[in-house]
């Protein structure tokens, strides 16, 4: 193992997000020479403007607060999100390697401050790491194990030998062109394409119409480059926004509110809800692309307003409401005023849901839990009543390239792809139809795991 002249390593590794990171890390630490090749000036992508949530189970924090999980319910959670589209040897994967990972954070000294139950879960699952800090430190040990950090360096074609094994890549910089050769395995970890205008126009043209977002790297080069090579692909047809932020979010301030899972309802600028509200944030993405506008109003009232979370993303209504996001009101005619719909329709939309949540009437939308089914819904009826305008913001792809168990990138023949993993958001076949929080950073760290591990058994054999 070890270089052999200045542009050949062991494992080239493309993409400074999570699961670059993890891969490059632990390829390093297992010896190897590696060099992580990232396009823009500074490392991170998506994963630095994530919540920074991780989705494992059998945890000290779950534990800790008396969350009963186990490994059948979470399977069971990641198959009914995904509407079993999902590859279920891949969630398999994960649930083998998932406290491996989760021990391997901690030997790092990542924290896990809060646990909470979000979209997807039917029981806490979401551990809240502070991920930029989580990134920095990643980076921080890959260079202390020799790593070689590259940025400002596109990776613009994969290079293959003569038996068709992938051995090197193509980068430009803006000085100059050149490969650097990976011996032992190239990992994708470029990405998905929430900015690639190009592949959503063919994918999911109607997403162009939610608010871009996510890292400004990820315009789907990796799926691109595997795509050339005739990588399978899974998921494409699943592509959907995430609901719910404000219009006013950008690039520079993000924000993302799902009081919806506890107890808001949404309604559109006619004042009817037009979803299921305890649904996945994505499901609810999609639906809200539909609706006038692509507008829907998180309504709720004082009760949901107490269980705001100060400084947890997506739960911290106060936050919102100091930077004047969300609007209040004493009564639901005025909050209607406010935000500008119509006060009888907003009223009867409001009655007919409480009656639901009396059992007097079915759920117009079947209804039946804050999120994903469980706990237990709550009338909206304790004023002051508040309302938070929101739209579905272009987070993320979470389609792409088919892999195996090891991350091997897997063709559209169902052979392996000699020489290429993929790992993360450039990667489909995981998510199927919708997504449960966590599960991207945790299977881009797992997978850029396997993958790494993977190429180092090869490069010892
Ligand atoms: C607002 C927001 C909140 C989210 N919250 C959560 C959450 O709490 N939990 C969760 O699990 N998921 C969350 N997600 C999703 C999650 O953050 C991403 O799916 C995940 O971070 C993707 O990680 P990655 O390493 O695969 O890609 P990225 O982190 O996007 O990294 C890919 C890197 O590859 C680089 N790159 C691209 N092309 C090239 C090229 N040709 N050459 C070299 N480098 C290239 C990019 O510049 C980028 O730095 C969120 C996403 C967003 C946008």
């Amino acid at each position: 193992m070890g270089t052999t002249d200045s542009s050949t390593y062991d494992a080239v590794v493309i993409g400074a997000g999570i699961s670059g990171l993890v891969a490059a890390v632990t390829a390093a630490e297992a010896g190897l020479s590696v060099a992580l090749v990232e396009k823009t000036g500074a490392i991170g992508g998506s994963s630095a403007m994530s919540g920074g949530f991780f989705a494992f189970s059998g945890t000290e924090e779950q534990q800790r607060e008396g969350v009963r999980d186990s490994a059948e319910l979470f399977l069971q959670d990641m198959l009914e999100v995904g509407g079993y589209a999902n590859d279920e040897s891949l969630l398999q994967a994960y649930l083998a390697h998932q406290a491996d990972l989760y021990f391997w954070f901690k030997s790092k000294g990542v924290e896990f401050s809060t646990l909470e139950i979000s979209s997807g879960q039917s029981v806490a699952r979401s551990h809240l790491s502070a991920i930029r800090d989580v990134l920095r430190h990643l980076t921080k040990q890959f260079l202390e194990a020799g790593g070689t950090l590259l940025v400002n360096h596109c990776v613009t074609e994969l290079v293959r030998g003569d038996a068709g094994r992938v051995e090197g890549v193509v980068v430009t910089t803006p000085d100059e062109t050149r490969v650097l050769n990976g011996i032992g395995g190239i990992v994708l970890a470029s990405g998905g394409f929430s900015r690639g205008v190009d592949l959503l126009k063919i994918f999911a043209p109607e997403q162009l119409a939610g608010i871009p977002y996510g890292g400004l790297g990820n315009t789907g080069d990796g799926l691109k480059l595997a795509w050339k090579l005739g990588a399978g692909m899974a998921d494409m047809a699943y592509i959907s926004g995430t609901y719910g932020s404000h219009p006013e979010t950008g690039p520079e301030f993000h924000e993302l509110l799902t009081a919806y899972y506890m107890g808001a309802i949404i309604v559109n600028i006619n004042g009817e809800r037009f979803v299921d509200e305890s649904k996945s944030y994505k499901t609810l993405g999609s639906e809200c692309l539909k609706q006038p506008e692509g507008l829907g109003f998180e309504v709720f009232d004082s009760v949901v307003r107490a269980k705001s979370h100060p400084g947890v993303p997506l739960n911290d209504i106060g936050m919102l409401e100091d930077i004047g996001h969300v609007h209040k009101a004493d009564s639901l005619d005025e909050l209607a005023m406010v935000i500008g719909i119509n006060a009888a329709r907003l009223q009867g939309t409001v009655e007919r849901y409480n009656e639901a949540v009396a059992g007097k009437r079915a759920d117009d939308f079947g209804r039946t839990g804050l999120c994903n089914g469980a706990g237990e819904l709550l009338p909206i009826q304790t004023g002051p009543f508040y309302a938070y305008p929101a739209k579905t913001l272009m987070t993320t792809t979470y389609c792409g390239i088919t892999i195996d168990t090891d991350a091997r990138v897997i063709d559209v023949s169902g052979d392996v792809i000699e020489g290429l993993y993929a790992a993360g958001e450039v990667t489909g076949g995981f998510h199927g139809k919708a997504y449960m929080t966590g599960t991207s950073l945790g299977k881009g760290a797992l997978f850029g795991r396997l993958a790494a591990k993977h190429i180092a058994a090869t490069v010892a054999s």
